[in-house]
């Protein structure tokens, strides 16, 4: 049984309902740049969008150095931070409070 290996695509993130997305097609717009077409997967969205590719850094030299390329140095986890999870807490009051408390501590600078 022989499969034809697929190269992996860069995953994305539908940037609206944050399904993910696939590459429909992609093209070479530098020899640092490339854009990718992208098709969100949840049918109900629907969004299409263009994401780019760019090399950023060099973290080890070609054998091959071309003379039109300069790509600084860098450590592989130097970088943007991963943003962060956004937390799933639409209501700012917490859920086991039913309301302002009839109870609460004086205030000390009102006696
Ligand atoms: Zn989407």
């Amino acid at each position: 049984m022989s499969r034809t290996a697929r190269p992996r695509q860069p995953s994305f993130d539908c940037p609206h309902c944050r399904s993910r997305a696939i590459v429909r097609s992609s093209a070479q717009v530098t020899s640092l740049v490339r854009e990718l077409d992208y098709a969100c997967t949840n049918h109900r969205c629907g969004h299409t969008f263009v994401a780019q590719l760019e090399a950023v850094r060099t973290i080890v030299p070609s054998a091959m150095p071309s003379a039109a390329v300069h790509l600084p140095f860098g450590n592989r986890n130097l970088g943007p931070k991963r943003l962060p999870v956004p937390a799933n807490d639409d209501t700012r009051e917490p859920a086991n409070e039913d309301g302002p408390s009839a109870a609460q501590a004086p205030d000390p600078m009102s006696g």
